[in-house]
């Protein structure tokens, strides 16, 4: 008997993710067997009643040695991205997500993004980012973020181009609290960022963000540049043209184009290399938010439920961190 309520547990518990569990039919006399199973096994035996034993899944083997290296707020499954769409009103040279006025919009509309930031924060999702293609081209956005907020932090990157009429109505309309906007600026003056985003767009993304600034929004800027075009002089630049903003240097951020989408140069990133910042789409969960139109990095087509994708990237993160510190720990050429 207690052969088989062992091959049971095992068989059980392989399917769970960690901190899941599982209820398992047990016969008299099972109770020490399963008990001593569980300390064994490192997994946790949550109750015993009659019949029935309730499992907890204890962490992964060497979770605890990963997580340790990673900061808490970058732990796979606090951060997650939502590409609200894929259309955007501009079409910059290097862009990940292949974005461009004629790009399909691929929405994931208002009721699916509730659901997801929901079960997400349910799962140990602590912050939102919206992204795209271009986020105020929707015109529900004021809505969605709304939803998303009362959850969780939420930010929305834009290129800040869109903030008149009806959609300047629909900024006025979000929360101050609990809300940021990530505007994309790439240099301090207009040469660089109209050289990949389009003449022109320099000077509608400063007006963009000096009108986010003036409705009292938390405005984070975000500069994305190849290698060479960011040399000490243009930096500073940058930092200053932000600073006489009254911008936050926590809210200025320089990082680098990545080799992915349209961008036929920069810093090759793949799963190994990352860590993941679970990413949902209209066409499925990602990696991480370079990557969402790219299938080497899809997770799986299933959006819901959103906490089994987020222990796959888990469960995946832990095993290449651990494969990658075998190898580099067994590869001694001398
Ligand atoms: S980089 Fe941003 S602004 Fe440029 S095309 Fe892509 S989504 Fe649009």
């Amino acid at each position: 008997m207690s052969r088989h309520i062992v091959l049971d547990l095992v068989e059980r518990i392989g399917t769970l993710a960690a901190g899941d569990q599982v209820e398992v039919p047990i016969s008299a006399g099972d109770a020490d067997v399963v008990a001593r199973w569980c300390e064994r096994a490192g997994h946790q035996l949550v109750s015993i009643e009659g019949d029935r034993a309730v499992v907890r899944r204890g962490p992964l083997p060497g979770e605890a040695t990963v997580r340790a290296a990673v900061p808490a707020d970058r732990w796979p499954g606090t951060r997650l991205w939502i590409y609200t769409n894929f259309d955007c009103n501009l079409a910059c040279d290097y862009c990940c997500a292949r974005s461009s006025p004629q790009a399909p919009r691929r929405e994931l509309g208002s009721d699916r993004i509730r659901r997801l930031v929901a079960e997400g924060a349910r799962h140990g999702v602590t912050e939102v980012f919206l992204t795209g293609g271009e986020p105020f081209l929707l015109l529900d956005l004021d809505e969605i973020v709304r939803r998303c907020v009362e959850w969780v932090p939420t930010t929305v990157l834009t290129n800040g181009m869109l903030f008149k009429g009806r959609r300047l109505r629909m900024l006025r309309n979000m929360p101050r609290a609990g809300f940021a906007l990530q505007i994309s600026l790439d240099s301090a003056s207009a040469a660089l960022h109209d050289l990949h985003r389009g003449d022109g767009s320099w000077r509608r993304a400063l007006a963009g963000i000096r009108t986010a600034l003036e409705e009292g929004f938390r405005v984070r800027v975000a500069a994305t540049v190849a290698g060479g075009e960011a040399g000490a002089e243009e930096v500073a630049a940058f930092h200053e043209l932000l600073d006489g903003l009254g911008i936050d240097r926590s809210d200025q951020l320089i990082r680098p184009i990545a080799q992915r989408g349209f961008a036929d140069d920069g810093v090759m990133l793949t799963v190994e290399s990352l860590i993941p910042e679970v990413t949902v789409t209209a066409d499925g969960v990602y990696w991480h938010p370079v990557a969402a139109n790219h299938d080497d990095q899809l997770v799986t087509r299933e959006l819901f439920p959103l906490d089994q994708a987020i222990d796959e990237v888990r469960r995946r993160f832990v095993q290449y961190r651990r494969e990658a510190d075998t190898a580099a720990r067994r590869f001694t050429c001398a």
